[in-house]
C-alpha cells in the first residue's frame, strides 16, 4: 500500500494534526463545516520527514502532488501559472504546534514573465500584478535561494526614492515592472541561475524551502526552548492565492473572538485596506479596527462575525482568525485556538464555562500553574507604559525598575547607599555575584535561558532578562546601545523577566492583586479595582476551588518559621512537608551547631546541646500553633558540614599570621586542627543528615526532646499538634531502625513526664538511589517516605547540586542531553523510575507507608503531573508554589 501523502482540503480535520500540521488541519476543518477556505491541499509532515531524511522528494509524492494539483485546476477552473487566466497558490509550513516566524512562506507562486500579462489582463490592475510578481521573486530568493533580503529591500527603498513616495503601494507600475527585472538580476548574480520561469518549479522548489526551514538553526533553537519534539516535522500547505491588495473593496486582517491580551469579551483584530497579509504583520502602515471595517464593508463585516461564532464554538475556546476580502468576498485563511496572557486565560476560561460551552473540569485544563505563577509576580503597570525598546529572553519572572550598572562594584555600592540598580552585563559569571545579590535585576545581550545569569537569578528569585542581542553592552565604558538609542549608568530601566522586554524608563511596580486575594481574600483583593481585575480574581478563586475539590494529590509547604508557615496556610497549604532546622541554625545560631560539633568532651557537648533545646522548644512551639490540626514534619539536622564549621582558609591565614607574630593562641590552634580534621573535600557527599546524627551523640535525641516537649505544651494548652519526624539522608535501613529506636526512647520518656500519649510518626527521606532500592527493608521501619528529589537526582546523576547548573548545563540542553534540567523537572525515565521502585517495594512490606515529594520539584508543574501518577500522597513546596501545586494537581487529576 503507498502511504498517503497529500490530502486535499476537503479530506482532513481537526484530529489529524500530526500528519496535516496544526494549520492543514483547522483549514481541512473549516472547510468540512462550511466556512470559506481557498481551496487547495496539504503535504503531509510523513512525507516532510521522508524528504528530510532520503533528502530529494520520494517520487510517490511527486505523482500524488500531480494529481493533487490537476484536482484544484480543475476545481478552479485555472492552470498553474497558465499564460491567460493563472491559477497562483501560497506554499505555507505548518507544524504540529505553532511555531511563529520560525519556517517559511511564499506567496503569489505561479507567475512569470507570460502569466503576469494573464493576471494584468484578468484583473485589469497591472499595478496589483507587476507587485504580486516582485514580492514573489523577493520572497523566493530569499526563502529557496537563500539570498539576503536586504539585496531586495535595498532596491526597494532605492524605488521608491527614485519616484519620491514612502508607500510601497504608491508605487507606479513602471517602477513596479522595473523592479521585477532588477530582483530577477539580483537572483541571478546571487545565485547563478535564472528565476524559474517553470511554475511547477517554483512550487516543488518553494515545498523543498519550507521541509528545509525546520531544520534551520532558529527552529532549533526555538524548538528547544519550547519543548517540541524535532522529528516532528513540519507539513506544507498549498492554498488558492486569494488577494487582499487589488482595491479598496479588499483588505486583509486577523482578528480574535475575545481580546486575548486582557480576556475582555468581543471581538477584537486589526484591518488593512488594499494589502497583503505580510503587510498586517509587517506593520508597514497602520492598521484599521474591526469597527473600522464594519463601517467600510458593512455585509462582509457581518459575515466575519458570524464565522467569528461559529469557529468560537465550533472549537470552544478563543479563535484567532486570518482572513482576506478579495473584491468584496471573504475568504478565512487560517483559524487556531489563539494564545493569550495568563490573565486572559483564567478570565476566557471561566467565560466559557459560565457560556456553557465547556465544563468546569475542561476549565481546568485551560489554564495552568505557569501561568498562575505569572500572575502571582509584581507586575507593571502599563497604563501609560511607552513601547518596549528591545526584547530577551523571560529568564527570571516579575518586574523591576532601577538605575543602570554595568559592574559588580558599582551595583554594590549604589545598593548600600540605598539606590535600586539593575546590572547591565555582555553575560555574567561567577564574579559578578556579589553585583547580581545587589541588583533588583540583571539584564544581559547574551545567553539564554540557562546561562549563567539566567540559572542565578532563578536562584535567588530575581528577575532577569537575558540574551537581548540589539542590546551592545559595552562594559569599559559603561553605556549600553539599542540601534542609536544609549543607556548611560544612572539611566533608569524596567525590565519584564516575565515577558523579556526592555525600557528605558521608569515604570511604576505593581504589587499581584492575585497574591493580595490569596492572603486577604477576594473582597480586600477586588476593592477599588476595576472590573476586567475583579473577572480575573473571582476566575482565579473558583479555578482553584475546583482544583482543590478534583485533586488527589494533598499540598504541604517546605516551611522552617512560624512567618513561613502562616504565609504557607494562607496560600493554602495542608500541612508542612518539610520543615528543614538546619535553617534555624543560620546567621548568629550558627555557633551553637559548631560548639556541638567540635565539642572537645561530653560535658562540653552536652552544655552546648543544652543551649540548644530551649531555642529549637520554642522554634518547634511557634510552628505547631501556625498548624494547628496540619501535620508538620520535621526533618532533624541535615547541614552539609561546611556551612557550619568555620571556614578553613580563614583560620590557616589567622593561624599563619600569628606564627609570623609570635602570638599563637592556643584555642585558635586546636580550632584549626578540628576544622581541618573535619575538613571534606565533598560536604554534600560527607558527614551529613543521619551519618552526623549517628556520630553526635546527643544531637538527634536533643532535636527529637525539644520537638516532643513543645508538642506537649501545645497539647496542654489545648491545641491539636500533628507531628512527623523525618531523618534525612538515610541510605540503609540500619541507619533509620538505630535513629528510630532512640526517638522512640525520648519521645516515650517525655510522655511518661508530662503523663499524655505522643502520637509522633517517624520516617525518612528517601534521597539516596540505595535507599529506593532497599526500600523493602527500610519500609519496615518507616511510617513514611518523603522524597527529597534534589539529593535524588544529584546522587543519581552524579551531579553536584550546588555547582554543575552554572557549568554545563547550557551545553547540555544545546546538545540535546536533555531538554531541561533534572532538578527542575524531575527525570522521569532515571529518578522517577527509582521513585517508582521505592513505593512499590515499600508498600509491598508495610501497606500503611504514605508518600510524598519534598524536593523542589514538588513545586514544578510536569513534576506534579507524574508524582500523581505515580500515586504519591502529597507534594511539598515552598509556600509561594503552593497555589500553583494546588492547581496543577487538580489539572492532574483531571487531565
Ligand atoms: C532534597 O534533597 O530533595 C531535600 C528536600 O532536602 P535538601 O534540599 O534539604 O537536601
Ligand atoms: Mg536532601
Amino acid at each position: 500500500m503507498t502511504t498517503q501523502f497529500v490530502y486535499s482540503f476537503s479530506e482532513g480535520s481537526k484530529e489529524l494534526k500530526d500528519l496535516l500540521g496544526g494549520k492543514g488541519a483547522n483549514l481541512a476543518e473549516m472547510m468540512r463545516i462550511g466556512i470559506p477556505v481557498p481551496p487547495g491541499f496539504t503535504i503531509t509532515t510523513e512525507a516532510c520527514k521522508e524528504f528530510l531524511a532520503l533528502g530529494v522528494a520520494p517520487l510517490e509524492l511527486e505523482i500524488q502532488i500531480t494529481k493533487a494539483l490537476r484536482e484544484l485546476e480543475d476545481e478552479m477552473q485555472k492552470r498553474l501559472g497558465d499564460k491567460r487566466d493563472p491559477l497562483l497558490v501560497s506554499v505555507r509550513s505548518g507544524a504540529k504546534f505553532s511555531m511563529p516566524g520560525m519556517m517559511e512562506t511564499i506567496l503569489n507562486v505561479g507567475l512569470n514573465d507570460e502569466s503576469v500579462q494573464g493576471l494584468i489582463k484578468q484583473t485589469k490592475n497591472p499595478r496589483f500584478a507587476w507587485d504580486a510578481y516582485r514580492r514573489l521573486i523577493q520572497m523566493y530568493g530569499k526563502t529557496v535561494l537563500g539570498i539576503e533580503g536586504q539585496k531586495f529591500a535595498a532596491e526597494l527603498d532605492k524605488a521608491k526614492k527614485d519616484q519620491g513616495v514612502v508607500d510601497d503601494h504608491q508605487l507606479s507600475v513602471e517602477s513596479l515592472s522595473k523592479l521585477v527585472e532588477t530582483f530577477k538580476n539580483i537572483v541571478f548574480q546571487e545565485s547563478g541561475k535564472n528565476f524559474p520561469q517553470d511554475p511547477r518549479e517554483q512550487m516543488d522548489q518553494s515545498m523543498r524551502a519550507v521541509f528545509n526551514s525546520w531544520n534551520t538553526d532558529r527552529a532549533k533553537l526555538y524548538r528547544r526552548r519550547e519543548r517540541i519534539a524535532d522529528d516532528l516535522g513540519t507539513a506544507v500547505n498549498i492554498g488558492t492565492m486569494v488577494f487582499g491588495n487589488m482595491g479598496e473593496d479588499s483588505g486583509t486582517g486577523v482578528c480574535f473572538t475575545r481580546d486575548p491580551a486582557t480576556g475582555e469579551l468581543g471581538a477584537y483584530g486589526d484591518y488593512l485596506q488594499n494589502a497583503q497579509g505580510e503587510d498586517v504583520v509587517s506593520g508597514i502602515r497602520n492598521t484599521l479596527s474591526l469597527e473600522d471595517l464594519g463601517r467600510l464593508h458593512p455585509e462582509v463585516f457581518s459575515e466575519l462575525r458570524g464565522i467569528m461564532y461559529n469557529l468560537e464554538t465550533h472549537y470552544r475556546d478563543l479563535c484567532d482568525i486570518e482572513f482576506t476580502i478579495e473584491r468584496g468576498k471573504l475568504w478565512i485563511l487560517q483559524t487556531r485556538v489563539g494564545k493569550r496572557t495568563a490573565s486572559a486565560a483564567f478570565r476566557i476560561a471561566m467565560q466559557l464555562v459560565d457560556e456553557h460551552i465547556i465544563t468546569m473540569d475542561e476549565a481546568l485544563v485551560r489554564v495552568n500553574g505557569g501561568q498562575l505563577a505569572q500572575l502571582m509576580f509584581p507586575q507593571f503597570d502599563m497604563r501609560n507604559a511607552p513601547k518596549a525598546i528591545t526584547k530577551g529572553m523571560a529568564a527570571s519572572p516579575g518586574a523591576a525598575v532601577g538605575k543602570a550598572v554595568f559592574d559588580s562594584e558599582t551595583a554594590t555600592t549604589w545598593a548600600e547607599n540605598g539606590e535600586r540598580v539593575i546590572l547591565l552585563r555582555r553575560e555574567t559569571n561567577p564574579d559578578d555575584l556579589g553585583g547580581m545579590i545587589a541588583a533588583v535585576g540583571i539584564l544581559t545581550s547574551r545567553g539564554g535561558k540557562t546561562s549563567h545569569a539566567a540559572v542565578v537569578a532563578r536562584g535567588m528569585g530575581k528577575v532577569a532578562v537575558c540574551g537581548a542581542e540589539e542590546l551592545e553592552v559595552n562594559e569599559n565604558e559603561k553605556f549600553a546601545k539599542v540601534g542609536s538609542l544609549r543607556i548611560n549608568e544612572g539611566d533608569y530601566i524596567s525590565i519584564d523577566g516575565s515577558t523579556g522586554e526592555v525600557f528605558n524608563v521608569e515604570i511604576p511596580v505593581e504589587p499581584s492583586t492575585i497574591v493580595r486575594y490569596l492572603t486577604d481574600g477576594i473582597a480586600d483583593a477586588s476593592e477599588g479595582k476595576e472590573d476586567g481585575t475583579r473577572e480575573l480574581i473571582r476566575s482565579v478563586d473558583r479555578l482553584l476551588r475546583h482544583a482543590d475539590r478534583r485533586r488527589k494529590l494533598r499540598v504541604r509547604a517546605n516551611a522552617d518559621t512560624d512567618l513561613d508557615a502562616a504565609v504557607a496556610r494562607k496560600f493554602g497549604a495542608e500541612g508542612i512537608g518539610l520543615c528543614r532546622t538546619e535553617h534555624m541554625f543560620l546567621g548568629e545560631r550558627r555557633v551553637l551547631i559548631e560548639r556541638v560539633i567540635l565539642a572537645k568532651n561530653n560535658e562540653h557537648r552536652e552544655e552546648a546541646l543544652a543551649a540548644l533545646l530551649p531555642l529549637q522548644r520554642e522554634d518547634f512551639f511557634n510552628i505547631f500553633k501556625e498548624m494547628d490540626g496540619h501535620t508538620t514534619t520535621i526533618r532533624l539536622l541535615d547541614p552539609p558540614l561546611h556551612e557550619f564549621l568555620p571556614n578553613l582558609a580563614d583560620l590557616k591565614v589567622k593561624s599563619a599570621l600569628a606564627r609570623e607574630r609570635n602570638q599563637v593562641v592556643e584555642a585558635d590552634e586546636r580550632l584549626l586542627y578540628e576544622v581541618e580534621k573535619m575538613y571534606e573535600s565533598n560536604p554534600m557527599l560527607g558527614l551529613r543528615g543521619v551519618r552526623l546524627g549517628l556520630v553526635s551523640p546527643g544531637l538527634y535525641e536533643l532535636q527529637v526532646r525539644a520537638i516532643a516537649e513543645a508538642m506537649a505544651d501545645r497539647i496542654a494548652s489545648g491545641a491539636n499538634p500533628k507531628v512527623e519526624i523525618m531523618i534525612p539522608l538515610v541510605g540503609s535501613h540500619m541507619e533509620l531502625k538505630i535513629t528510630r529506636l532512640a526517638a522512640e526512647e525520648v519521645i516515650q520518656e517525655v510522655a511518661r513526664e508530662r503523663k499524655i500519649e505522643l502520637p509522633i510518626e517517624i520516617g525518612t527521606m528517601i534521597e539516596l538511589p540505595r535507599a529506593a532500592l532497599t526500600a523493602n527493608r527500610i519500609g519496615l521501619v518507616a511510617d513514611f517516605f518523603s522524597f527529597g528529589t534534589n539529593d535524588l537526582t544529584q546522587t543519581t546523576w552524579g551531579f553536584s547540586r550546588d555547582d554543575v547548573e552554572a557549568e554545563f548545563f547550557a551545553k547540555y540542553l544545546e546538545l540535546g542531553v536533555f531538554t531541561i534540567s533534572p532538578f527542575e523537572t524531575i527525570d522521569q525515565s532515571g529518578v522517577g523510575e527509582l521513585l517508582i521502585i521505592a513505593t512499590e517495594r515499600g508498600k509491598s512490606v508495610n501497606p500503611n507507608l504514605h508518600f510524598g515529594v519534598c524536593g523542589e520539584h514538588g513545586g514544578d508543574p510536569e513534576s506534579i503531573h507524574f508524582f500523581h501518577k505515580v500515586g504519591l500522597d502529597y507534594v511539598s513546596c515552598s509556600p509561594f508554589r503552593v497555589p500553583i501545586a494546588r492547581l496543577e494537581a487538580g489539572r492532574a487529576a483531571v487531565s
